[in-house]
């Protein structure tokens, strides 16, 4: 799933060449990716977008006008694209918003589970929409992550990946910040103290960044990564083979000299506590 890194760059790249000409024609949309119908998406149509703007791992479009805003989230599968006039598009997006001169901005999606979504929402919806978000991972401060470790007792991985406590960061980019920290995955947010706090925050900031700069550069996910489905690969900081765990129905990434103290970390899946 893009993350905050992912969804930064390619709202970068599409800020310009979407508010570069007012909508022509909005639509069509795959009944399971829209997700709103009214305003009706043929109310965009002779508006033009103000730009580009993200919120966690999603993208919105508002109108120039202040009237509306078109909101994307990609899921696991979704890709959103930028196709200038006269570049060859999918045959079946799952939803294109065309532009007067040409350019169209198109979503597909593979495999045969629709997930992504696109909502048309007026900007106080939208806002509500959004509002049980926690603050944008890139720019906590120290001190923001410290209030937030101690608010609650979590799991480090699952806390990262909650969207209403810190908003933007998936199972990749928590695995890249864990390790880059040398934390457990499993460690317990309330028990850290106060160095392991700023290892935190340092490594929030630092491995979003460094997300964000490959990403924008078109960096693959073999390259972005170091640590994120590098089973058994060497460590890049000691050389120990990366392990990995199965937690929360996620995949979970860690190196266990850097991380653990050499600690094989046992399977948490709900699944097996159900069984
Ligand atoms: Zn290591």
């Amino acid at each position: 799933m893009p993350e905050l890194p992912e969804v930064e760059a390619l709202r970068r790249a599409l800020n310009e060449p979407v508010r570069t000409f007012p909508v022509e024609k909005a639509g069509p949309a795959h009944i399971a990716t829209l997700k709103t119908f009214d305003p009706p998406l043929s109310a965009l149509e002779g508006r033009r977008l103000a730009g580009a703007e993200r919120r966690a791992k999603r993208l919105l479009f508002p109108t120039e006008d202040g009237e509306l805003v078109l909101l994307v989230h990609l899921m696991s599968a979704g890709r959103l694209r930028y196709l200038a006039a006269g570049e060859r598009g999918p045959k079946t997006p799952a939803f294109r918003l065309r532009f007067q001169g040409g350019g169209e901005l198109v979503l597909t999606e593979g495999g045969p589970k629709k997930r992504a979504g696109v909502w048309l929402l007026s900007p106080e919806a939208a806002e509500a929409e959004l509002a049980y978000l926690g603050p944008e991972a890139l720019g906590l401060s120290a001190e923001q992550v410290g209030e937030i470790c101690a608010a609650e007792s979590r799991r480090l991985h699952s806390l990262l990946r909650d969207q209403r406590v810190i908003a933007g960061i998936g199972r990749a980019w928590a695995n890249e910040i864990l390790h880059h920290a040398k934390l457990s995955p499993y460690q317990l947010s309330q028990e850290l103290d106060s160095e392991e706090v700023e290892r935190l925050a340092e490594a929030i900031r630092s491995e979003l960044e460094r997300g964000l700069e490959l990403r924008k550069r078109g960096g693959a996910d073999k390259r972005v990564y170091r640590v994120h489905n590098h089973l058994g690969e060497p460590c890049y900081v000691c050389g120990t083979p990366i392990a990995r765990v199965d937690y929360e129905e996620h995949t979970v990434f860690y190196c266990p000299t850097c991380q653990t103290g050499g600690r094989v970390l046992k399977d948490r899946r709900l699944s097996k506590l159900l069984k």
